[in-house]
């Protein structure tokens, strides 16, 4: 798994500080995306264990969930940090540009936000939003705390 960057953010989990890797590689491609240096793998460096880990330990008094953005598309490396994620007892997220997410990848998340951009109908702070945050273990659907 290639990482592109990694930022501490604040909006994109509500209520979490979240350490947040935003994975290239993306096989979606949609139209407008506003990160299209995700799209080639090779754009990315190497999300190895040893410093994923380090970092979490770092960051372990300040943060609270982990995010990634994308990296569904490598079902057991990203299966994989999402345990480490959980065994540091960080809370979980994953931004997805799919409508449905792997039940095995859902099952180590918190939350979720599905969907692929577009550009008519805006992103999660638009109403007319085809996308959806929710809370995977209730199922609650929370894109009202982004309006
Ligand atoms: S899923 Fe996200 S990163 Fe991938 S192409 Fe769509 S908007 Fe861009």
């Amino acid at each position: 798994m290639f990482f592109f960057s990694f930022d501490v953010v604040f909006k994109e989990v509500p209520g979490e500080v979240s350490l947040c890797f935003s994975i290239c590689g993306c096989p979606l491609q949609c139209k407008g995306c506003h990160s299209p240096y995700l799209f080639k793998k090779e754009n990315g460096k190497f999300l190895d264990d040893d410093f994923y880990q380090k970092t979490l330990i770092d960051y372990q008094k300040y943060a609270t969930c982990v995010l990634f953005m994308g990296g569904e598309w490598e079902k057991q490396e990203l299966l994989s940090k999402l345990k480490i994620a959980k065994m540091l007892n960080y809370k979980t997220c994953l931004y997805s540009g799919l409508e449905d997410i792997d039940s095995e990848i859902l099952a180590h998340l918190d939350w979720v936000k599905t969907g692929a951009w577009k550009d008519k109908l805006g992103g999660l702070d638009k109403k007319t939003t085809n996308q959806i945050f929710k809370n995977v273990k209730t199922g609650e659907v929370l894109n009202h705390l982004f309006q």
